[in-house]
């Protein structure tokens, strides 16, 4: 009878426990095994095959590892430059506070926190840690920052020996008991909606979307669930009419491209539940880059900025044509005597835009031109991923958006004329000329 059990079965009424993986049959409201209350049940659990994990407050957890003294405590994690909250604990975030919060208002919020300034070296090495383990059940992992990733398990069952929601169940476990920190897991068919799962039942959770819910359950949700439909972005489906998922799901694909673009079209598709994204396992390792060797050693700002947006443009030309985007951005000096440095910035979301890339790297290339002479200028960018989260629509600076609206109708000319039809204030004269780059990959 057991053995029958046994068998995964995708049955509503079937499940398991997820502290101990005992198999439960019927509504029990507990593990037959072990009596925890944390089941997992779901019609599709057993051939779903996409995860999206994410760690619980990452940062905090680690320091509450680290720190048991400080278990029952909000903490919060930030300070430093910026001042303002990078990871707050649960505790923290039950009296208000937020990621992103100035400090001032986080300590109004929760005055007895414990502050703790973030140890990345730290943060990072644990990443790694929880990174490798995933690693050791597929090699479809695409890390999206430090603390989460997609899994693709798909195919994996034969070698498991069971399927993937009991793969990543165990997984929490295993976390939690050698890394010392908890998980979240969401488990669907595609990243949308696996993205979405992870986030249901946060900290400690496993929730699962299956195909046949997908509509009627995003149809119930507000359109900032979308991924790049944010604050402005909604402000404009507002002023629409238009607020929840929903809504989408009643209009047709035409009608949405006519009135958002490009962006249209994924509101039409993500709002049906259809995200055919794969899961790139290159996120970390790869890095796109382009520098340049100097005839003559540079110093002034006003020799090197041509240069950079020369090569940023370079950058993001092949980043478009391979449909990628980089979320760091890595700039390259080698200086007279030979010393190399690198300088490089995580930016929210991934970028292939020429203008970020160029951006960015002015402000790093900045603070570097110091009245050193330097004979190589690189900028590249790593944490590649695929393109369908890069560049939200919604930037916040509306001159950052209308320069990459720009972008993109200097792209078409391009492509209809060649490269050299459109000149940037930056690439014309001198500086392209001078200095034709050459690139090299990572
Ligand atoms: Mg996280």
């Amino acid at each position: 009878m057991f053995a029958l059990v046994a068998m995964p079965v995708n049955d509503p009424e079937h499940g398991f426990c997820r502290d101990c993986l005992t198999p439960q049959s019927g509504r029990t409201m507990r593990c037959a095994g072990c009596g925890s209350p944390r089941l997992a049940r779901h019609a599709e659990l057993y051939r779903l095959p996409l995860a999206h994990i994410d760690c619980d407050a990452f940062y905090a957890a680690v320091e509450k590892r680290d720190r048991p003294e400080l278990r029952d405590k909000p903490v919060i994690i930030g300070g430093g430059k910026r001042g303002v909250v990078s990871t707050a604990c649960y505790i923290a975030r039950i009296n208000g506070v937020r990621s992103a919060m100035p400090m001032f208002k986080a300590l109004e919020a929760c005055p007895q926190a414990v502050v703790i300034s973030p140890d990345m070296e730290k943060y990072v090495r644990v990443g790694r840690e929880v990174r490798a383990m995933m690693q050791a059940l597929t090699p479809l992992v695409e890390p999206l920052s430090i603390d989460e990733a997609f899994l693709d398990l798909g195919g994996t069952e034969r070698l498991h020996g069971r399927p993937p929601a009991l793969v990543l169940a165990d997984f929490s476990r295993r976390v939690e008991k050698e890394i010392g920190i908890t998980v979240s897991v969401g488990l669907s068919y595609c990243k949308f909606l696996a993205k979405i799962a992870s986030d249901l039942r946060k900290p400690r959770g496993f929730a699962v979307i299956g195909e046949e819910e997908a509509v009627p359950f995003l149809a119930g949700q507000p359109v900032t669930l979308i991924w790049g439909v944010g604050k402005a972005f909604a402000a404009a489906l507002e002023r629409d009419g238009i607020r929840m998922i929903g809504q989408l799901q009643a209009m047709e694909r035409g009608d949405l491209m006519r009135r958002y673009g490009v962006m249209g079209d994924r509101l039409f598709r993500l709002s049906r539940g259809q995200d055919d994204r794969r899961v790139h396992p290159d996120g970390e390792a790869k890095s796109v880059s382009a520098e340049t060797t100097f005839d003559a050693d540079l110093a002034a700002m006003a020799d090197l900025v041509p240069v950079l947006r020369a090569l940023s443009e370079k950058v993001s030309a092949r980043l478009k044509k391979a449909d990628i985007a980089g979320r760091t951005v890595v700039l390259k000096l080698k200086s007279q005597d030979f010393k190399i440095r690198t300088r490089n910035r995580q930016l929210a979301d991934p970028t292939q835009l020429a203008d970020r890339i160029f951006q960015v790297g002015l402000q790093l290339l900045a603070r570097e031109a110091d009245g050193t002479r330097y004979r190589l200028l690189g900028i590249g960018v790593s944490d590649l991923s695929d393109d369908g989260r890069a560049d939200p629509p919604d930037l916040v600076d509306e001159q950052a958006r209308k320069r990459a609206m720009a972008e993109g109708a200097i792209d078409r000319l391009r492509d209809k004329f060649g490269r050299t039809a459109v000149e940037t204030g930056y690439t014309f004269g001198k500086g392209r000329n001078a200095h034709p780059p050459e690139h090299l990959e990572d």
